[in-house]
């Protein structure tokens, strides 16, 4: 595959959406974006939905470890039972009891992604809309739901990407009714719909331009997209779908995007660099990358005589009172990380602040769960105890729950001290504070992480909120009951 265009220049190019969290690219997905970065694909987006509202995490772990990637959270129409996790009669007609279940159960999946969508790598909400092509979900429920996320887009002030097959007047209309206008977007997979494509136009839309622009059969979307102006316009590969000729029919994959680049540059009667330019251009333009890349979060910060260290902005948690919810500084800080540090980049940013002053130790915190990296901690943890620093872990103990790893006997060499927080006094109460997809389960395993802690470290605090409502005193009596002192923060 050349890189450069007839002109022998290299393309740079932006693969506006992409599932590159799908099973299909879960051997080899390092050889795909290798061979994408000699394409000249130098931004991807990828496109957090599938599984319910698994995907979406999967999705943002993937961005926030690379450069170049970006990522989206959102649920599939076709998922929306799963997305919603509903269990009732899915195919009932809209009444007012039915409102009321489906009230409860958007609240819980918007709990589960609302804190990931303002992580500073997430740039849209989507892909979201109605399929009424295969109806995987009952048409009811996929409105519901794709109301649900317009609104939440221009609550978060991010983007949408638009999936409408089958469904395009509806969509449009849906798009305008809750003024998408107000958050933008693009119409991915564009199917040159006249009506759809009007309604995007006129409240600011971008159309995405997949592998089907390349297809033999398509000569009357190619006219529509003549038509189109160019500079709303992006490339995408849908991958591992829609495989643009000369790959149709293979497993898609985002160095192909040049394909798109190139049939769009014979439509458009221009050269394939500038049709690379344009769309890379226009796709920074719809994600508000130059915002988002603005954002410079500090890896070391001092909090009175202690070190902090930013490790992450992930977090399988969407506590009520997370600091995230109305913004990434914090104690007039910036932790926004757009890319998570290495092990030892934290340790120069650490040993930066170690030269200035001193302090009495060092804490693993940041604006996310430090133990989704484990290896990091147990890396920068052991250079600085032997240093003769104290470490301490902030952390929502559920590392071991979401790892599948005794982290407790792997930190033993690396970590003095935790602080868990505890955050309520019951399962109940702690779930309906801090909803995640482990349900019940979460606070059974932030007390058995106390627990072990308190054996095999000794210095343990478990911590809740002072502002919430909790039962501090019952928290306080169950902290001790653990052996943990307590400390409401
Ligand atoms: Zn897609």
């Amino acid at each position: 595959m050349s890189k450069t265009g007839e002109s022998g220049a290299e393309l740079d190019l932006f693969d506006s959406h992409a599932h590159l969290d799908f099973e299909s690219f879960a051997s080899d997905l390092e050889a795909v974006l290798a061979r994408a970065r000699g394409a000249g694909v130098h931004q991807i987006t990828t496109i957090g939905v599938g599984r319910g509202t698994e995907g979406a995490f999967e999705a943002v772990a993937q961005a926030a470890s690379r450069s170049g990637i970006w990522a989206t959270v959102g649920v599939h129409p076709h998922e929306a039972v799963l997305g919603l996790d509903w269990s009732g009669d899915a195919s009932a007609e809209p009444s007012s009891e039915l409102q009321k279940d489906w009230d409860e159960a958007w609240a819980r999946a918007e709990a589960r992604l609302s804190s990931l969508a303002l992580h500073p790598r997430v740039v849209a909400i989507g892909e979201v809309g109605l399929d009424f092509h295969y109806d995987h979900s009952p048409r009811a429920l996929q409105r519901q739901l794709f109301r649900r996320f317009v609104r939440m887009a221009r609550r978060i002030d991010k983007p949408l990407v638009i999936h409408a097959r089958e469904a395009e007047d509806e969509v449009a209309a849906i798009l305008r009714e809750e003024q998408a206008q107000q958050c933008g977007g693009v119409i991915h997979c564009f199917s040159g719909d006249e009506g759809l494509g009007e309604v995007g136009l006129s409240l600011g839309f971008f159309f995405g331009l997949t592998g089907v622009i390349t297809f033999k059969k398509a000569q009357k979307l190619r006219d529509v997209v003549a038509a189109l102006p160019l500079d709303r316009l992006v490339i995408e590969t849908d991958s591992p779908y829609l495989a643009p000729v000369p790959y149709r029919g293979k497993r898609n994959e985002p160095a192909y995007v040049a394909e798109v680049a190139r049939t769009l540059a014979r439509i458009k009667g221009i050269s394939a660099e500038e049709a690379a330019r344009v769309t890379t251009a226009n796709a920074r333009r719809l994600y508000r990358l130059d915002e988002r890349e603005a954002i410079q979060g500090q890896l070391a910060y001092r909090y009175g005589d202690a070190l902090y260290l930013n490790v992450t902005n992930r977090c399988t948690l969407a506590c009520r009172f997370c600091l995230k919810l109305e913004g990434s500084d914090v104690l007039g800080v910036e932790l926004g990380l757009l890319e998570e540090p290495g092990s030892g980049e934290l340790l120069r940013a650490a040993e930066a602040e170690l030269s200035r002053g001193r302090f009495d130790e060092v804490v693993f915190c940041g604006l996310g769960e430090p133990l989704l990296r484990p290896d990091v901690v147990a890396e920068v943890g052991r250079a600085l105890k032997a240093k003769g620093l104290r470490v301490r872990v902030n952390t929502d103990g559920l590392g071991e729950l979401v790892s599948g790893r005794a982290l407790l006997d792997e930190l033993v060499d690396s970590v003095d001290a935790f602080s868990v927080s505890l955050n309520a006094a019951d399962g109940q109460a702690y779930a309906r504070l801090c909803p995640s997809q482990y349900g019940a389960d979460a606070f059974d395993g932030v007390c058995s992480f106390i627990r072990r802690a308190v054996e095999r470290y000794g210095e343990v605090t478990a911590t809740v909120v002072g502002h919430t409502n909790v039962d501090a005193d019952a928290a306080r009596r169950l902290a001790e009951s653990m052996g943990a002192s307590f400390r409401v923060r």
